[in-house]
């Protein structure tokens, strides 16, 4: 049976794996910063392109190749480039399809720091971006301009969970000749494939559910071979690359992603089931509850809800910090993807360098909280969020 037969699962285990002559089984760490060669002529052939064959650990390095096949067959992707952290992945991503002169459409719901490096950091080299409605394919068309290369969003969004039509969004790109980038950070490909859909790049934030325990930052940009050549030469150009080390503990989340995305979203989904109970609840936001507006999106697109939850506590920021501190094992952080269950206030945390007004308008009160759903008991976790369940 060959590779491309193999289910996801058995991707996720098998996929990528190279073996050295000592025949280990988990795949070997090379913590080597150059290679060395049988000689001269074999040195420069290797330099020169005609014999393929590792150089330097900022253009190839075996345990980060291993980490790209991987990640690739997951994704069902020609190409991989591993990065050092998922803006690094974000910002080659640009760099190599992108121009001074040229423009981005974005979505208004992408990652906090994602909005940073395209309104601040990219405007200063000369790339614009207009940002658009997430779920509204005529704000997308709309803003298309002549000199429009690149479509990015992430769905779900963050923290609302809003989704976005990718099939529609990519042919609207493809139909003003730009291509469409999606960060897929938040399903993964165990739970929601964007090339099938039509998408030409996915990039990733290895740092969230790829590693799966909240130890290393990483990311990856995915897509055709053609797409990503140039990213690639941004990045053995400019080094942002991913170390060897952190390769090998994503080679190592990439093995149990599927089982652990099951239950993320299974947890997930209860946790919103009875939030939806809750008297201090006002509304609850999971793209796995009929009562999300796009639900029969989600269900379409996705293979399950995923395991963010938000949700509005009656009683605004107060009520929001109260809960917050009234837990006692949930872990207080604005990161995601972690075994641990985490518990943030977007208005005050990933949010707050956004005007208030923003915020209003994007639909992110100060009631809001979010939290990143772990791998704990559900029960322990309705039971650090008990509060919720007082009458006022
Ligand atoms: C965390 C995150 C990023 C940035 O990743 P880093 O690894 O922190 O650089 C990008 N996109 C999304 C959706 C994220 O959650």
């Amino acid at each position: 049976m060959s590779q491309h037969e193999w289910h996801a699962e058995t991707l996720g285990v098998r996929a990528g794996s190279e073996h050295t002559p000592f025949g280990e089984n988990s795949e070997a760490m090379f913590l080597t910063s150059s290679f060395v060669f049988e000689n001269a002529a074999q040195a420069a052939a290797r330099f020169g392109g005609q014999e393929p064959g590792n150089i330097y650990s900022r253009f190839t390095n075996p345990t980060v190749s291993m980490f790209q096949n991987k990640l690739a067959a997951l994704e069902g992707a020609e190409f991989c480039v591993a990065t050092s952290s998922g803006m690094s992945a974000i910002l080659a991503c640009v760099m190599g399809v992108c121009s001074a002169g040229d423009h981005v459409v974005a979505s208004r719901s992408i990652f906090g720091t994602s909005v940073q490096l395209f309104s601040n950091i990219l405007k200063r080299w000369g790339l614009e971006t207009t940002f658009v409605q997430l779920s509204d394919p005529e704000a997308w068309t709309a803003a298309v301009k002549p000199n429009t290369k690149l479509f990015f969003l992430e769905t779900p969004s963050n923290p609302l969970t809003e989704i976005c039509d990718i099939a529609v969004v990519a042919e609207i790109a493809h139909q003003a000749g730009a291509l469409l980038a999606v960060d897929n950070c938040f399903c993964t490909p165990a739970l929601q494939k964007p090339l099938a859909l039509g998408a030409d790049i996915v990039v990733h934030s290895a740092t969230k559910y790829i590693d799966g325990q909240g130890r290393c930052l990483g990311g990856a940009v995915l897509g055709r071979k053609d797409v990503l050549e140039p990213v690639y030469g941004f990045l053995r150009t400019a080094g942002p690359t991913m170390s060897a080390f952190n390769a090998w503990v994503f080679l190592k989340g990439l093995e149990t992603l599927h089982l652990r995305m099951e239950a993320h979203a299974r947890n997930a989904l209860a946790l919103a089931q009875w939030l939806e109970q809750q008297p201090r609840v006002e509304r609850v936001y999971y793209p796995g509850l009929p009562s999300h507006p796009q639900y029969a999106l989600a269900q379409k697109q996705q293979k399950s809800g995923g395991a963010i939850v938000s949700f509005d506590v009656k009683g605004g920021q107060p009520a929001a910090w109260h809960l917050i501190d009234a837990t006692r094992m949930l872990s207080i952080t604005a990161n995601l993807g972690d075994a641990k269950s985490t518990i943030t206030h977007p208005a005050t945390t990933t949010h707050s360098r956004v005007s208030a007004e923003a915020r209003a308008a994007a639909g992110i009160g100060d009631g809001l909280v979010r939290i990143a759903v772990g791998l704990e008991h559900i029960d322990d976790i309705k039971a650090d969020l008990a509060w919720l369940g007082h009458q006022d």
